[in-house]
């Protein structure tokens, strides 16, 4: 058997790898990805892995290295993204690419979504090779470009071009891990669903004329009305299993939670019900967004003089959709609500994605947690947004999002993903690339 890790030694590798990876400017657009897919790719040859960097377009790489494992079971693939969203540097108290670490925090845009687990995954990488650890799996590490715009020229081009180097049974992905109290209670994610997109645009036509003779088919007025209407019906409840288990697993541990939250299924409850729930309101929105199928109007566009009437008046919603649910199946639900006369033209159709509940992955990182967050439970999750997995998927992927954190008093309330001074603590960071790695190699062992 190989030796366990130096924890103090890999403190210092992980975070000197998330200061270099922080100072790569992979703002996307543009993206420079291959800046970070090739300081991945160097940082596994060190090793002996081999890695193979790809581009979608100049500048647009993604990077897969694999540890080779004995074959007995499918691969393991840890995927993450190096791509981040812009940042505003004036208003940070450290540059959002200085990686620079300062008061027990790495800092920098990507610390948190999601540069922190491309350097974890790279650093269990690093200890299997170093280790010679042989698992049952390979053990596939993907940093892929794109994803905050979609992943079109990352995860979803490496899919359709280069499925082999992949492909695998189980993932790794964001989305989950984070550790949260509740009642006298400790949680955490593990996100085993995800929503889909249906986004859409709604048409209406009507005869123009002059703003001085007003007339009742104005595509103005119909269209206004039916945006209203659909802004403000809700769509109907639908039980998933990942949400139902949620309720179930935070109901069991907090007192009186279970009773006030049996109304959450019922149409004539539901809304009383959720007001109950003793969450900031930010949150109890979350929960009201993973009851239902959601159609959220986001742009309008009409007319172009004061004084005409214009014959087409357009808006796109945003739709997000349960697992269980095509894209034909939610629109028969807006239609009702928009009635007859508005076109509905579907953007997108990415189906919703579910990983099962009782697999050995979820049980390994159940066990690990065990390990390491006595008495904390598991929540499994359903997140509104889409990932990089919405690609994975569709090589027959079971995709967990799991990237552990535990929760700090200190930054809580800060909007840090995707905000100013976004920033990973140091222990925070040690404690995400041991309880992955506990994980990876408890999986990859059994
Ligand atoms: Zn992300």
């Amino acid at each position: 058997m190989s030796q366990p890790p130096n924890w103090d030694a890999v403190r210092d590798e992980v975070v000197g790898i998330l200061q270099d990876l922080l100072r790569l400017d992979t703002t996307n657009p543009p993206g420079n990805e291959s800046l970070a897919a090739e300081y991945v790719a160097a940082k596994m040859r060190e090793v002996g892995i081999e890695p193979v960097v790809l581009e979608s377009e100049p500048g647009r790489g993604s990077v897969v290295g694999r540890w080779h494992g004995t074959g007995e079971a499918a691969p393991l693939l840890l995927m993450s993204h190096t791509d981040v969203v812009p940042a505003e540097p004036a208003a940070w108290s450290h540059g959002p690419f200085s990686g620079d670490l300062a008061a027990g925090y790495v800092w920098g845009r990507g610390a948190l979504d999601m540069k922190c687990i491309t350097a974890a995954h790279l650093v269990i990488l690093r200890l299997l090779a170093r280790q010679g650890l042989r698992l049952r799996r390979d053990v596939v590490q993907m940093a892929a470009a794109d994803e905050e715009v979609g992943g079109v020229k990352g995860a979803g081009w490496l899919v359709r071009h280069h499925p082999d180097l992949i492909r695998a049974e189980y993932a790794l992905n964001e989305g989950g891990g984070n550790e949260f109290p509740f009642g006298p209670t400790r949680f955490y994610s593990v996100q085993t669903a995800e929503k889909g997109l249906a986004r859409f645009r709604m048409r209406v036509r009507g005869e123009p004329g002059h703003g001085s003779v007003p007339r009742l088919d104005n595509a103005v007025v119909r269209l206004a009305a039916a945006v209203a209407r659909l802004g403000s019906t809700p769509l109907p409840l639908h039980r998933t299993r990942t949400v139902e288990a949620m309720f179930e697993s935070i109901g069991q541990a907090v007192p009186g939670l279970a009773e006030a939250s049996s109304g959450l299924w019922d149409e004539t409850t539901s809304s009383l019900t959720l007001s109950k729930i003793p969450v900031p309101d930010s949150f109890r929105r979350l929960l009201a967004a993973m009851l239902r199928n959601t159609a959220t109007p986001t742009v309008l566009q009409a007319g172009t003089k004061i004084n005409v009437i214009p014959s087409l008046a357009e808006a796109l919603v945003d739709g997000r959709t349960l697992p269980g649910f095509a894209a034909q199946d939610f629109l028969a639900e807006v239609r009702p609500v928009v009635g007859d006369d508005v076109e509905l033209e579907l953007l997108d159709d990415s189906p919703a994605l579910e990983a099962d509940l009782d697999s050995p992955l979820y049980s390994a990182i159940v066990d690990v947690m065990q390990d390491e967050l006595p008495g904390a439970r598991p929540s499994p999750t359903l997140i509104t947004g889409a990932t990089d997995a919405k690609h994975i998927v569709h090589l027959g992927t079971r995709v967990y999002g799991f990237g552990p954190l535990r929760y700090e008093a200190a930054t809580e309330g800060e909007a840090l993903v995707h905000g100013h001074n976004e920033r990973i603590s140091v222990d925070n960071l040690l404690f995400m690339t041991r309880v992955l790695y506990n994980v990876v190699t408890r999986f990859g062992l059994t």
